[in-house]
């Protein structure tokens, strides 16, 4: 029998946008971070604010947990309900409200896909800055409760840097606008909150105008040190490039076997991408700058974009990397940890020891002047011996980036993945604090349960960890 709240949620938005069927329903099982499993009891698929607002007052006076999903290309295991919880797919929440070109901003709901932000205001000569390599697909949604990353955040910061407003639903259904920055800082507090405090549903997001011109420059060096040192380099002489990425020879030749390939140089052990805009009209120094700076690292070679053609394959390689490594194994664990720019070196060189030690090839594709690493274990996740290997080899590489003087997430976030290591980052003292001040909000953890904060045992155990894929 069809449980009553069932027929609530049907009510709300129509009987097709409640999945309930196992078929639907394996399509949420996990993010992009398919080590954790876990089927929820029903997908609900609202399209509007009042829809939401009604699905959590019915979901909160029935004590269901739930949370919000994006495109679920998270790779923290972030948009997972425990058994007998309910998903809130935001997709079919993808309007732009609308677009002011005076004062640069974009009004979105959450379920907008990134590249689709951009690709509306080009025309009026502006752009979203936060470009995930993910923004064909992600949602804005998602990348605010992620404060995602991506390339271009090097010089134009984070997503947490162009939230300027946010409207949210809390557990409760009660609907809140954290829009204004004058008193307590609510919207910054959201910006990677992980889907804990609220369902957003409306975000206000700024604009910047585009360059007017964008030199970009591909070097191969002989080895990931070699690049490392060049980035470096690079950011002590004062040079500001938007980007400085990183990617090493396994990364570089699962692109040119992919459909992303783009030319890169496969004899090369690391190519560093960077790239610089001309804002003040000065492109012309910052280039002669920039490219001396990269050849005092004695490149083996230095590729120099000349047209639009040439820097946008540059990209596309860059960009495809992460689905390319579908080429090493049938799946892949992407790591994200930070360590200072000036440690990058060292921390490269712990991810090869590592490498050796698991016996599992590693690719590293990584954002190299915001020292954030993505160290990618190609694996095969129907071996359960291979899941448990590169999860313990994930833990090591972040325990070196906190030995280091980083920390345990550059982008990606914490979710299910990496919350037992939150204790071993943080003291008890500002775990608590972490504690109450989500209580706040989501006072009996309905929303999102179980990502970002130390789970108790009982929590952990209704998420499914290591459940081996079956594959025919
Ligand atoms: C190939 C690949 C490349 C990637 N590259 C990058 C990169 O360069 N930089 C980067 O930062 N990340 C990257 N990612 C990770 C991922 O794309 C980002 O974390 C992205 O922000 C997730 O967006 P999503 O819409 O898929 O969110 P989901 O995975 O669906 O959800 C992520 C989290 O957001 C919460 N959430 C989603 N929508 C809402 C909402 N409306 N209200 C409240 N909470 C919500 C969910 O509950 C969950 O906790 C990459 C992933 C892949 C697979």
């Amino acid at each position: 029998m069809t449980a009553s709240w069932i027929h609530a949620l049907r009510e709300v938005v129509g009987r097709k946008h409640v999945l309930e069927d196992a078929a639907s329903l394996l399509a949420y099982e996990s993010d992009a971070l398919t080590l954790f499993r876990c089927s929820p009891a029903a997908v609900v698929l609202p399209q509007f604010t009042e829809e939401v607002v009604a699905i959590m007052r019915i979901l909160h006076r029935e004590k269901i947990p739930c949370a919000a999903r994006g495109a679920g290309t998270g790779l923290s295991g972030g948009a997972l309900v425990p058994e007998g919880g309910v998903i809130l797919s935001m997709t079919r929440m993808n309007q732009i409200l609308s677009v002011c070109e005076k004062s640069m901003c974009a009004i979105v709901q959450p379920g907008v896909v990134n590249l689709d932000l951009s690709k509306r205001v080009e025309p009026l000569g502006l752009r979203y800055a936060p470009d995930p390599a993910s923004q064909t697909v992600s949602t804005l949604g998602g990348n605010v409760a992620e404060n995602a990353g991506g390339p271009m955040c090097f010089l134009h910061g984070t997503t947490t840097n162009h939230l300027l407003g946010a409207k949210v639903v809390l557990s409760d259904g009660s609907l809140h606008d954290w829009s204004t920055q004058d008193d307590l800082d609510l919207r910054g507090f959201l910006c990677g909150s992980e889907g804990t405090l609220g369902v957003m549903v409306e975000l206000t997001l700024r604009l910047i105008t585009k360059p007017k011109r964008v030199v970009t420059m591909l070097a191969a060096y002989q080895d990931v040190a070699q690049a490392c040192a060049a980035v470096a380099g690079i950011v002590a002489q004062g040079i500001r490039p938007v980007a400085l990425e990183v990617m090493d020879q396994k990364a570089i030749q699962a692109v040119e076997r992919s459909v992303y390939r783009s030319g890169l140089p496969q004899d090369a052990g690391a190519v560093l991408i960077a790239e610089i805009e001309d804002v003040g009209g000065h492109i012309e120094i910052e280039q002669e700058r920039l490219e001396a700076c990269l050849r005092e690292y004695s490149p083996l070679r230095l590729e120099i974009a000349q047209t639009d053609r040439q820097r946008i394959a540059i990209w596309k390689g860059r960009k495809g990397a992460g689905g390319a490594m579908g080429q090493l194994a049938p799946d892949s664990y992407v790591m994200d940890g930070v360590v200072p720019r000036s440690k990058l070196a060292e921390v490269m060189a712990f991810v090869d020891k590592i490498e050796e030690e698991v016996g599992l090839p590693v690719a590293n594709l990584f954002h190299a002047g915001d020292g954030n690493i993505h160290p990618h274990f190609a694996y095969d996740a129907r071996d359960p011996k291979q899941c448990e290997a590169v999860e313990e080899a994930g833990a090591k590489i972040l325990r070196k980036c906190l030995e280091l003087g980083g920390s345990l997430s550059g982008e990606h976030g914490i979710g299910l993945e990496k919350q037992h290591l939150m204790r071993e980052q943080f003291g008890e003292k500002e775990i608590a604090l972490m504690e109450r001040l989500r209580g706040v909000f989501n006072p009996e953890n309905l929303l999102n349960p179980g990502k970002g904060l130390p789970m108790s045992r009982g929590c952990s155990e209704a998420f499914h960890r290591h459940k081996s894929k079956s594959r025919a």
